[in-house]
């Protein structure tokens, strides 16, 4: 199978890229960049509902690009016409295997319509998939956006669901996860304050929950300061987000997990201080700029107190927010705040 085999017919801009927000501190860049992601993450959605609300004939003209030809001993792996000038191929129109459109769908014409739905899907992200490859100029990530292209390009023509395998293991990668430590802190540290600071400590927590969820990570190659033992840890973490959180957000055939529920101490303790800084460096901006509501000021001017806090219980070689075993006194407590934070 050759990836010189599709011919991406969409330009759409991916999800972003991981190579470019290296550093930090520039006004506004994180909003910009999430506001982008989300305006292409809306143009692959519109994209994926065109193609869902084609005519039956016109699903399967579409899948016949990226579908095994039928006949006999024909080892074609998808149909291309064979006068470029063609606009819209019927099923009687010829491949360049020489058999015609109709050949290399016969075997999905008695799938349901669901199943067809679903490699559809699949093919716009491929398209998407490969988008995303040609953009990428981190040399590690453009190979780790090939293997997911491969992957997604051979699930359509075997019909199987794309399931990453291999090095990488499979998620929850590390117990507990960080929502569970972020949690286990409040309890740690807060459980002695009044319901009004503790409701602030939690909106708090939940932010920085949602930054770690939403927010770009920086590529390992942009951290020079970080060496030898840590980078190499740095980069396992960095390439299974890029699998498991990140890709997924554009790519919905893969399987998406959030950042929060399936790493751990490993990753935070990598990206802790990135995201600290690009946290502060928005609420800065944010206060200067917009008049705020008491319950906004609340929260700016706790939130140093609550980062410098975790860092040092994030960093500290035996802090009890990581045992497996935390018990808090009070499992209601415990039970407003799991719910709090999922929210
Ligand atoms: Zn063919
Ligand atoms: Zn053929």
């Amino acid at each position: 199978m050759s990836e010189n085999s599709v011919e991406p017919t969409d330009t759409t801009a991916t999800g972003g890229d991981g190579s470019s927000q290296v550093g930090g501190g520039e006004s506004g860049a994180k909003q910009e960049q999430y506001a982008s992601r989300l305006t292409n993450l809306e143009k692959i959605q519109i994209k994926k509902q065109t193609v869902l609300s084609y005519p039956l004939n016109k699903k399967l003209s579409k899948l016949a690009v990226y579908s095994r030809c039928q006949a006999e001993k024909c080892d074609c792996i998808g149909w291309k016409r064979t006068d470029n000038s063609m606009q819209n191929p019927t099923f009687t129109d010829f491949c360049r295997c020489e058999h015609t459109l109709e050949m290399h769908v016969s075997h999905l014409k008695q799938k349901s319509e669901e199943e067809l739905n679903r490699l559809l899907v699949m093919v716009v992200d491929v398209d998407n998939m490969y988008t995303a490859m040609t953009k990428q100029e981190n040399i590690e990530t453009k190979r780790l956006y090939l293997y997911l292209f491969r992957l997604l390009r051979k699930c359509v023509l075997t019909l199987d669901t794309p399931v990453v395998e291999g090095p990488l293991g499979q998620p929850p990668f590390e117990k507990p996860c960080i929502h569970k430590a972020v949690t286990n802190f409040l309890v740690y540290k807060f459980s002695h304050l009044g319901q009004q600071e503790l409701i602030t400590m939690y909106e708090l927590a939940k932010i920085l929950c949602h930054c770690l969820n939403t927010w770009d990570f920086p590529p390992p190659s942009s951290q020079k300061h970080i060496v030898s033992q840590e980078a190499t840890k740095y980069k396992i973490e960095y390439t299974r987000w890029l699998v498991f959180c990140y890709v997924p957000t554009f790519c919905d055939s893969l399987q998406r997990f959030d950042t929060t529920m399936v790493f751990g101490r490993t990753l935070l303790r990598s990206v802790f201080k990135y995201i600290r800084k690009q946290m502060l460096d928005e609420f800065h901006r944010e206060r200067d700029s917009t008049p705020q509501e008491e319950k906004r000021i609340l929260l700016l001017t706790n939130f140093p107190t609550f980062l410098n806090q975790l860092e040092e219980e994030i960093y500290a070689p035996n802090s009890p927010i990581w045992h497996p075993e935390f018990k808090t006194q009070s499992l209601h407590f415990q039970s407003i705040l799991d719910s709090k934070l999922k929210g």
